[in-house]
């Protein structure tokens, strides 16, 4: 890599630069776009859609779900792409584009050309009711140092997003995280972790063996959430229980969606299983996974579902429903996950191969 690195002092001079224009909530805080979010959230708490049950809570009225706040700004996807057009046309005017853009144009020309979203945080300050009308104005927040993580070097670049009321005041603030980086080149002669895919490059005769594989990104170990992975580690599939209603629940979470217990214990599963569903994913590729990748949702024998690779199976020859049952894989020295390969059930025939 030729290009020099950003100098912290550069990158640093775009923190509290803007972030785009502000954007004016197009309506105000309103009942039938909460009706229609809590709908779809399965969220029957009443103090959403009740102004007596809002009241007796301590309310004033009706609130909207905290959670609802970037809705009420969201510009919709006709003016977004209205936006994207005009912005590729200063830029070929030679107009000044906005900061975040000039940053990541300068991020992208020292070889941090990938992306992913790492973390979103929102702060509630006061509830929003019926009537209010939010503005949001989003400045660079924070540009990290360059950093080493598992996808490769990058640097973090925090947005902030201020959203206020007509009154100018500050009820939510959100910071958004991303990661820029340059993608570690994948290492070609990777141990196959299971079924090795077919040759994918064109150029594939030239091998560079000298470059590690990375890991993969580490998942987000939470007091709710580490019995799983250390149950994987010692080879269990392991579910939460709900002390109170008996309900099994995966993915993971601090209490019971149907009873609110907050009391569970960990139940093994048998992994097995049909597949749910699945996506076979090309692009964007990840240097720690083996492409095309295949990730499957099954639908396990105790009801309950997991999201988990696909291995053992070309990627053509996945189909839903078809048996699966689970394996632990030790992905990498630290880390043992569950896969789905084929499960062999009683078949009247069928070709070889
Ligand atoms: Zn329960």
């Amino acid at each position: 890599m030729t290009a020099t690195s950003s100098d912290a002092h550069t990158l640093a001079a775009f923190e509290g630069r803007p972030a785009g224009a502000g954007v004016e909530a197009p309506d105000p805080v309103n009942q039938p776009m909460i009706r229609h979010w809590v709908e779809a959230m399965g969220d029957e708490n009443p103090v959403y859609v009740d102004d007596a049950a809002a009241r007796r809570a301590g309310f004033s009225g009706v609130v909207a779900p905290p959670t609802m706040l970037q809705a009420w700004t969201m510009r919709g996807y006709r003016r977004s792409m209205e936006i994207e057009r005009s912005r590729r046309d200063v830029g070929a005017g030679g107009g000044p584009p906005d900061a975040l853009e000039e940053l990541f144009a300068l991020l992208d020309a020292q070889g941090f050309t990938s992306v992913v979203a790492t973390d979103c945080e929102q702060e509630y300050r006061r509830p929003l009711v019926l009537g209010d009308r939010l503005r949001a104005t989003s400045v660079i927040d924070t540009v990290s140092p360059e950093k080493r993580t598992a996808l490769g070097p990058g640097h973090f670049v925090t947005t902030r997003t201020d959203f206020t009321d007509e009154a100018g005041a500050v009820v939510a603030v959100m910071r958004f995280r991303i990661l820029r980086f340059r993608p570690a080149r994948r290492a070609p002669e990777a141990q196959p972790t299971g079924d090795a895919p077919g040759e994918l490059h064109e150029n594939a005769t030239v091998k560079e063996p000298e470059e590690p594989r990375p890991l993969r990104p580490r998942p987000a170990i939470t007091p709710d959430t580490a019995f799983f992975f250390e149950g994987a580690k010692a080879g269990k599939l392991l579910a939460q229980r709900c002390c109170n209603c008996g309900r099994l629940r995966h993915p993971p979470a601090p209490s019971c969606r149907w009873c609110r217990s907050l009391e569970w214990e960990p139940q093994e599963l048998s992994g097995r299983g049909t597949l749910f569903s699945f996506v076979v994913v090309h692009h964007p590729q990840v240097p720690a996974f083996d492409y095309p990748l295949v990730v499957g949702v099954a639908e396990l024998e105790e009801g309950t579902r997991l999201v988990a690779d696909v291995v053992g199976v070309e990627p053509g020859d996945v189909r839903i429903g078809m048996p699966i049952e689970t394996e632990m894989r030790a992905v990498d020295p630290e880390l043992t996950l569950p896969v789905f390969k084929a499960r062999t059930a009683p078949a009247a025939g069928g070709e070889s191969g």
